[in-house]
């Protein structure tokens, strides 16, 4: 089979904080419909890579190759969005006192520029759609409840599904199982899989266990390099990543 084609790559990327280089020449590289996950010890870089490429941290050199050979390293926030790029914060960004529907349509109509406008009339094409991902992240029975009355883990769901609305190409979440419980997070890593049918996902994550079990493809980060990249069982008995790992 056909292998599919690079989704973004980044060359020589080089980031600079006040002198200090958070991001050392680092050519990334991802096939579209991969489910990549970043990992390292702290301070590697990987949020910041995750920055670049949404284009809140504009790198000092290199480029940011997404799609069609456009260079996105010095385009702004929302052109990125716009592309087809969608990053998911740590920080919950729903509307508490809207209901679980009614946050899926306000970012699917955001996205087509009718900011926070509930008014205008929901077609049955966009009604199927929102009851779509409804489905995917598991909150159609919730659908009406306000977002504020979700668990920790459902209102995250919610976020992923409001970035889904907006049709990204690419998703960057950060620690999407963070603070959840064992059953919440084991949804989690499943919503991923599902996701990564259709889109690509990068994800940085410091919980290994979370890695073990739903990595496919990972990229190990250490001090703004790119220090090894492969399957789980690969990176899992290298001795440089172990080292890093252990901090010898
Ligand atoms: P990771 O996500 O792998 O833990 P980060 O990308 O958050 O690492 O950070 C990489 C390095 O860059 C760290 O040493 C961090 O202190 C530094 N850094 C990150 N953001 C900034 C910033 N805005 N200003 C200065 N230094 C920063």
């Amino acid at each position: 089979a056909k292998e599919p084609e690079i989704i973004l790559y980044t060359e020589k990327l080089e980031v600079d904080f006040d002198g200090f280089k958070a991001i050392k020449n680092v050519n990334f590289r991802m096939r579209a419909g991969e489910l990549r996950f970043l990992i390292g010890p702290n301070g590697a870089g990987k949020t910041t890579l995750l920055d670049v490429i949404c284009g809140k941290v504009k790198p000092h050199k290199g480029k940011v190759i997404f799609k069609d050979h456009t260079d996105i390293s010095k385009h702004q926030e929302h052109q990125i969005a716009q592309l087809g790029i969608g990053r998911k914060f740590q920080a919950p960004s729903i509307f508490v006192n809207l209901t679980v529907m009614e946050n899926l349509l306000l970012s699917m109509k955001q996205k087509r520029g009718l900011y926070a406008t509930l008014l205008v009339k929901t077609d049955n094409a966009q009604r199927e759609r929102v009851f779509q991902y409804s489905e995917m992240i598991g909150l159609t029975s919730k659908a009406k409840e306000k977002a504020g009355s979700l668990s920790h883990g459902e209102k995250q769901w919610l976020e992923i599904g409001m970035l889904l609305m907006q049709e990204p190409e690419l998703l960057l979440l950060d620690e999407p199982a963070a603070g959840m419980t064992d059953h919440e997070t084991e949804k989690t890593g499943e919503l991923l899989h599902k996701i990564s049918d259709k889109q690509s996902i990068i994800v940085v994550e410091h919980d290994m266990e979370f890695v073990r079990q739903f990595a496919k493809t990972v990229t190990v980060m250490h001090e703004g390099t790119i220090l090894r990249e492969g399957t789980m069982a690969e990176i899992q008995n290298d001795d440089k990543v172990t080292e890093v790992y252990l901090g010898r």
